[in-house]
């Protein structure tokens, strides 16, 4: 990903629509698997443990103390949409309701002004204080949350003093994004928290503070779920999943013994993982990978 401070004014044709850029039209998609040009990161808030994220209410027992926006929300928006137009896929950092409001406003103006065929898989980092419409209006406009599950323990207990316990169902939401059929990634947001994928799916299922109190317990989802995203879903949500993000069995063809496993079994077992998904998995365990 690169900051959106990098993108510039740039020359174009009226008819291109393009506002901001980077040289030689560079965006999303350019590079190979060697290097490869991500999202832009547009920052629109800060932290719920350090209470700077912007909330539309304020922090619990801090009056008047509601976070902020890093730029006025015109401001933001305007850059969101001159990136959507530039051909770029957006990855809004956005914490707090208020930050959130500002980045669906702008993908939603985004979409209605200047749609763009094949869908854009704008993101959302973070999505971590969410209220309820902001998940329907997210699933709605088609993007895609995305949580990091080991904040569950390194940051879970902050984040629950921060905003208090009447907006802890809001936090680091899963089970809900996936029932509202979103698109669910995994994430860690390294070097902020601990990158070892095993450690943050153990965390999506788990959902512990490092207290050891439940942390939204709620939102929890399933191994298999949590596996699904830090495969397929981190693929999707990267626009990579042609590349990467499935699972399949893989032998060596120098033995007799593997060949024939290759041979016999590997396609069975490579169509079932391709074919399967939290829903497919329920209705038939017989497919499910081995
Ligand atoms: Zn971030």
């Amino acid at each position: 990903m690169i900051a959106s401070d990098v993108l510039r004014p740039v020359t174009a044709h009226p008819d291109d629509g393009v506002e901001l850029g980077i040289d030689l039209g560079i965006r999303t998609g350019f590079g190979d698997d060697w290097l490869r040009v991500g999202a832009v990161k547009v920052f629109t808030d800060g932290s719920l443990v350090g209470r700077t994220a912007a909330m539309t209410e304020d922090y619990a027992g801090q009056p008047g103390n509601h976070g902020y926006l890093q730029e006025p929300a015109a401001d933001l928006e305007r850059v969101i949409v001159a990136a959507h137009r530039a051909g770029w896929q957006v990855a809004a950092h956005a914490i707090g309701d208020a930050a959130i409001d500002v980045a669906l406003g702008a993908f939603a103006r985004a979409a209605s002004q200047y749609p763009r065929p094949g869908g854009t898989r704008h993101r959302i980092e973070h999505f971590a204080a969410a209220r309820p419409d902001q998940v329907a209006r997210a699933a709605s406009l088609g993007v895609i949350a995305v949580p990091q599950g080991r904040f569950a323990t390194e940051l879970g207990d902050g984040m629950t003093a921060a905003v208090g316990p009447g907006r802890v169902p809001w936090l680091y939401r899963q089970r809900s994004l996936l029932d509202a059929g979103m698109v669910l990634p995994g994430s860690s947001d390294r070097p902020v928290a601990e990158g070892a994928p095993l450690l943050g799916i153990h965390d999506m299922v788990n959902r512990r503070a490092s207290c050891g109190a439940p942390f939204n317990e709620a939102e929890a989802i399933t191994a298999r779920e949590a596996l699904r995203a830090y495969t397929w879903g981190s693929a999707y949500a990267s626009r990579a999943e042609g590349q990467r993000g499935r699972s399949r069995l893989v032998s060596s063809p120098t033995s007799p013994s593997c060949r024939r496993t290759r041979r016999e079994s590997a396609p069975a077992a490579s169509r079932a993982w391709r074919s399967w998904s939290p829903s497919s998995a329920a209705r038939s365990a017989t497919t499910r990978p081995g």
